[in-house]
Parts: structure tokens; C-alpha cells; sequence
């Protein structure tokens, strides 16, 4: 999974500094590396780095910078620090000009793709998926460098969310199926494009829309102008991940028309209605994702919310080696409930989602230990059955906990009175965008047919 952020001045304003900032406010979408493109004097310009953004860019340096025009990226994929080539945005400078590409999503016929590249000559630099796009443009060079991206881009299966900055343009892509979020928004003559709309809000720009499944903007001194990617397949259905809605997202972000803090508590009301927890003294949520759904929930219930369990949010993953010490505090390091809270009451949390289990049976051993009498798991999405191929994460299917224990092992395994799970057609409700537009494929295993996993990027 990752983050991307663009930005385009048609006056020529810098913005080096806003792509800085579109990156911070989708930190959340990838801790482990950081980088920045722009173009300068007909090449192509990076500054990169591993960890957070703070300690992977300089945003001084950044901000001296007079380029009109950037792409940004943030990644969740592991780096091995032996290789920055990995860190994207990737650039190049080819028989064309410069090009730089971020990409959120994974695709999924990439050993297929890689292997014709690397018989046509190609040699490839990185582990990236991004990288064979990279190759299948400069195998076009003949062709003008946005022709060769669309021709590109129709050979590619899997998630693909891509920001493209060439020497004159930004160009902004959406794969057919519109598994990852990607939007576009304006200001004072400044175009900007964000795998989320709260990284348009931290540079004041106003949401224009969402890029639609297929769609390519191309924006350069003349403004926006619109294509799709040819596709011979017209019955491509929309698989939008629904994980967005339950987890990935920020709250106050806008996804596809639907706003993400709304859908969570719709899911939370949802399963009040379908699991409720009669007599239930408190309901609380598991910071910070499974909050906005227990505010739901509590509502729907008409039960007493609490914020009773604190999360630490100076924590990042990058800090977190697993020394001994380490591995003892476990969820600790991060979670912490508040006793005078839970003392001698009966208690009803609600989360987001069940990976492995052993955030749920740390925690609720905490809260047992706070003195709570009871504790109630409430689950604002289906069992996780299956793992992404569309680049949300690594998991494996074998360490998930629904594939491995039924309902009731699991309450047992995580010392709950009590778990269930809101259903996937709750879960669709919820989101309020038709079944057959929706990915939910990690819960029902509706994958794509064909489908070959892949790398994410
Ligand atoms: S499999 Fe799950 S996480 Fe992956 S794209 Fe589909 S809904 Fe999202």
C-alpha cells in the first residue's frame, strides 16, 4: 500500500513544499519510505528516503526549490535498506525526456510482463512493480511519451493508481477496476492529484472529483484534459476496495462520493442492530480505526461511548524493533485502556477488523486486567479470509485468524464473552456504493478470474 500526491502550477508557483505536505497528511498510508520528484532543466530530480517523511525528506531544502510540478510517494512495503533503488517515485531519463512515476497497487501479471520485458532486452533495477511501466514506455520510443503510457498502461492487470510526471504534463491514472482511491483537485490555478481528499484539504485545494475506473487526466499549461485507457474488455466490472472504507482511509477523507467517517459509523449502527450487547454499561472503540464505528454502534445501542482506551500516537512502526523488551510490552507500546474506566463494567468493543488476532487477545487481556466484569468484541466488517492481491498488504492466508479458528475457537482464543461480525451485505450497505463497483474480495474471496499475485507496491 501507499500514499501519492501530485501537483501541477499553471502559473508557474513552486510546489515542492505542498507535495511535502500531501505526503504528511497520507503518513498513514505508508511509514517505511518517502520521496519526491520534479523536473529540472529537462532531467528529473528526486530526493528520497526510509522511514517517516520527517526523517526521510528535508523539507527546508524542499521548500527552496523553484519546480512548478512534483509527484510524492509514501510506501508501507519493507525496505531493505541495501536497496534505495526501490524507494519510489522511480525516475528516468529516456529517449523521450524524463519521466517519474509513483504507483499505489500491485500487478498482478507482472512475472508475465517481466519476463517479455527482460526478452526484449530489458534490465531491470529494482524489486518494484512499478518499474516494468518504466520499460514498457521506453520500448515505445518511438511513440510520443504520452502515447506510449496509454499504450502501457493497457497491458497491465491488478491495482494500479499511477501519478506520471513527464516534462510538460502530470498525468493521473486509474486502473480499469478502481481498486485504489486517486482524486483531483484545484487551486488558484494549481492542480493537485492525492490518493486521498484529506491531503487536498492540508493545501487548501478544493476536490474536483474522483478519476474515475479507466480514466486518464492529463494536466499540463492548457489545464485538464481526459482519456480513457483502451481496454477491448467492456465488461471490466469496478472492484473498489472496500478495505478503504473499513481501515485504510483516513476518516475525514472522501472516497468515491462517499464519505469515509460516515460509511464507519453506518457500519457501526449496522451491527448494533444485527449484534447487539444487551445491558451493556459502556461502548468503546479500538483506537483509532474502530472508533468512528463504535461512536456508531454506541449510538445505535443507545449505550454510554467511551474513549477507553488510549492509543499512543508517537508510536511509528519504523521506532518499533522487536527486541525481547519489546516483544514483552507488545500491543502496550500502543494501547493502553483506562481503568477508572472499565472497573467493574460490562463492555462492548468494537473494531475495525480481525487480522491475526493478536491485537484482539492482547487487548482484551488488558482490559480484563483494568477490571472490566465482561468484555464484548464487536467487529465493524466480515472475517478476514483471504489475503489482498491488490496490494493492501503482505498478510498470509495461513496467519489469518478467521481461516484458522471458527467464531467461537476465536472467542475463546482471544478471551472474549462474546465476538461477532457485521456481514458483508451490512458491510456493502454501509459504504452505499452498488455491490458489483465494490471489491470485498479478502472477506468473500471474489477475486478478479485469472488473477496472479503479485508484489505491492
Ligand atoms: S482484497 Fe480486500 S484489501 Fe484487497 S482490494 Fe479487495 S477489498 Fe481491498
Amino acid at each position: 500500500m501507499s500514499g501519492i500526491f501530485g501537483a501541477y502550477s499553471t502559473t508557474g508557483k513552486p510546489v515542492l513544499e505542498e507535495a511535502y505536505l500531501g505526503l504528511y497528511a497520507l503518513q498513514h498510508r505508508g511509514q517505511e519510505s518517502a520521496g519526491i520528484a520534479w523536473p529540472n532543466n529537462g532531467r528529473v530530480n528526486t530526493s528520497r528516503g526510509v522511514g517517516l517523511l520527517h526523517n526521510a525528506l528535508d523539507q527546508q531544502k524542499l521548500a527552496k526549490i523553484a519546480a512548478s510540478s512534483a509527484i510524492a510517494h509514501v510506501s508501507c512495503s519493507p525496505l531493505d535498506l541495501s536497496q534505495p533503488q526501490n524507494i519510489l517515485p522511480l525516475s528516468a531519463n529516456y529517449a523521450r525526456g524524463l519521466i517519474a512515476l509513483s504507483h499505489d497497487g500491485c500487478i498482478t501479471n507482472l512475472s508475465t510482463l517481466t519476463k517479455q520485458l527482460e526478452q526484449c532486452g530489458s534490465i531491470f533495477h529494482s524489486t518494484t512493480d512499478s518499474e516494468a511501466i518504466l520499460h514498457l514506455m521506453a520500448q515505445k520510443a518511438h511513440m510520443q511519451p504520452l502515447d506510449a503510457l496509454v499504450d502501457s498502461l493497457r497491458k497491465l492487470e491488478g491495482s494500479s493508481s499511477l501519478l506520471v510526471l513527464l516534462e510538460n504534463a502530470l498525468v493521473v491514472s486509474r486502473d480499469p477496476w478502481g481498486f485504489k482511491p486517486l482524486c483531483i483537485g484545484e487551486k488558484d490555478g494549481t492542480y493537485y492529484a492525492a490518493s486521498e481528499s484529506c491531503a487536498l484539504d492540508i493545501v487548501g485545494a478544493k476536490l474536483i472529483r474522483d478519476i474515475n475506473p479507466g480514466e486518464i487526466v492529463i494536466i499540463n499549461e492548457k489545464g485538464i484534459k481526459c482519456l480513457n485507457i483502451p481496454n477491448q474488455n467492456h465488461s471490466i466490472r469496478h472492484m473498489k476496495c472496500s478495505f478503504e472504507y473499513v481501515y485504510t482511509a483516513r476518516p475525514d477523507s472522501i472516497i468515491d462520493g462517499r464519505s469515509v467517517y460516515e460509511a464507519r459509523k453506518e457500519m457501526g449502527k449496522r451491527l448494533a442492530r444485527k449484534s447487539p450487547c444487551p445491558n451493556a454499561d459502556i461502548a468503546a472503540g479500538m483506537p483509532d480505526s474502530g472508533t468512528i464505528a463504535g461512536i456508531g454502534y454506541a449510538e445505535e445501542a443507545k449505550t454510554p461511548f467511551e474513549l477507553a482506551v488510549v492509543r499512543n500516537r508517537y508510536v511509528g512502526r519504523t521506532f518499533i524493533q522487536p527486541t525481547q523488551k519489546v516483544r514483552e510490552l507488545g500491543v502496550k507500546i500502543k494501547l493502553n485502556p483506562i481503568s477508572e474506566v472499565f472497573k467493574d463494567k460490562k463492555a462492548v468493543i468494537i473494531d475495525d477488523s480481525i487480522v491475526r488476532g493478536t491485537t484482539a487477545r492482547s487487548i482484551i487481556s488488558m482490559i480484563r486486567n483494568s477490571g472490566a466484569s465482561e468484555v464484548h468484541l464487536r467487529v465493524a466488517s466480515p472475517p478476514v479470509l483471504h489475503a489482498c492481491k491488490y496490494g493492501i498488504d503482505s498478510r498470509k492466508e495461513g496467519s489469518l485468524a478467521a481461516v484458522r479458528m471458527s467464531v467461537q475457537e476465536l472467542c475463546e482464543n482471544i478471551n472474549a464473552d462474546s465476538l461477532s461480525y457485521l456481514t458483508e451485505e451490512d458491510l456493502v450497505a454501509a459504504i452505499s456504493l452498488p455491490v458489483n463497483q465494490l471489491c470485498t474480495a479478502c472477506f468473500t474471496g471474489k477475486f478478479l478470474p485469472d488473477d496472479n499475485s503479485g508484489q505491492g507496491a
